[in-house]
């Protein structure tokens, strides 16, 4: 099959993909066989591939957000009949032992496998996957705009879910790539106004236009105290930014997986019972019921795709802050 691997990593502006002919996966015990149709490009494929994550698999196939259709299901299995449209995201496996797994916090497993990391991911023609961690895709949702929702959405509706904001509420969003392009229009569904600061006027102008109340640079203060606000970019210099927007009691839910250092700051930033909270993965829970929901508002991805031989161009895209919305690679159509 073709496949997009990456033996060592290194700086995206050398293209360290290698575009190349790798052997098809045959699925095992409980797991299905999936042919890709798209897979999307997330900024942790470029943390992955420029190495800011230590390498779990080496070499190894990026990609996390594939959709495509189970072509053979392996023994074992029962949930996916052969033709079912399909989506693999971040979390490949979880032991379901540990006492994360058995406290139902299994995006916090001692032992996890990740998709284009741990194990080969999606892009390529083919990629194997334990069935109890495939979504279905619901019909409304067509593969290339359902791609992006798959990491992007899924962090950005846990992201929403941490910051604990009810209707009416204001909320700032902090770098405004494809997570906060997905999650301000859960935001708006529910009723919740959305500031969202980003360094650069493509962006802005896309907030804009997705319904945003305010867009603005990130070191310029919206127009009103924040409840609540969520940092999207891997930029720690936002962190103290983002702090001084909140009123009282407010949270801070940081999105990303890798981040710059965080500057010091003075304590009274923080005081006054703010909060600065992680997001780690998300449950498979997360997953079910955001793609639930994405369908009923529908959500609407603004997409950029790019053939499964570019993908070293599309990561130099997403790295420059190139690409409004998100980018999908096109494996089969
Ligand atoms: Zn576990
Ligand atoms: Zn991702």
């Amino acid at each position: 099959m073709k496949a997009c691997l990456l033996r060592t990593p290194g700086r995206i502006e050398n293209n360290p993909l290698e575009f190349i002919e790798a052997p098809q996966p045959a699925p095992g015990n409980g797991q299905v066989l999936v042919r890709i149709h798209v897979c999307g490009v997330c900024r942790t494929d470029l943390h992955v591939v420029e190495g800011e994550l230590p390498p779990k698999k080496s070499p190894v196939i990026p990609g996390h957000q594939v959709v495509g259709t189970v072509e053979q299901a392996g023994p074992g299995t029962e949930r996916f009949k052969t033709g079912a449209r399909v989506g693999i995201a971040w979390l490949h496996k979880v032991d379901g032992t540990c006492e994360y797994c058995r406290r139902g916090e299994e995006n916090l497993c001692d032992a996890p496998l990740f998709t284009g990391y741990s194990v080969d991911g999606g892009y390529a023609e083919w990629i194997v996957a334990p069935e109890d961690f495939v979504y279905p895709i619901p019909e409304k949702l067509a593969d290339e705009h359902a791609a992006p929702l798959l990491c992007a959405g899924i962090i950005g509706y846990r992201c929403l879910k941490l910051a604990e904001v009810k209707r009416g509420a204001k909320l700032g969003f902090y770098g405004f790539g494809a997570a906060a392009h997905v999650a301000i229009q859960v935001a708006n569904y529910w009723g919740i106004s959305v500031y969202a600061a980003s360094r650069d006027a493509r962006h802005q102008k896309l907030a804009v236009e997705l319904g945003a109340k305010w867009a603005g640079a990130t070191t310029e203060p919206p127009p009103s105290q924040l409840d609540a606000a969520i940092v999207f970019a891997p930029a720690g210099e936002i962190v103290p930014a983002a702090l001084k927007a909140l009123r009282k009691g407010g949270r801070v839910i940081l999105g990303g997986i890798h981040m710059s250092d965080i500057p010091s700051f003075p304590y009274e930033l923080l005081y006054q019972e703010r909060m600065v909270r992680s997001v780690a993965n998300n449950t498979r829970r997360d997953g079910e019921e955001f793609l639930r929901l994405a369908a009923e508002i529908p959500v609407r991805t603004h997409i950029q795709v790019y053939p499964l031989s570019e993908a070293n161009r599309a990561l130099n895209a997403l790295k420059n802050d190139a690409i409004p919305g998100a980018a999908v690679l096109q494996v089969q159509s």
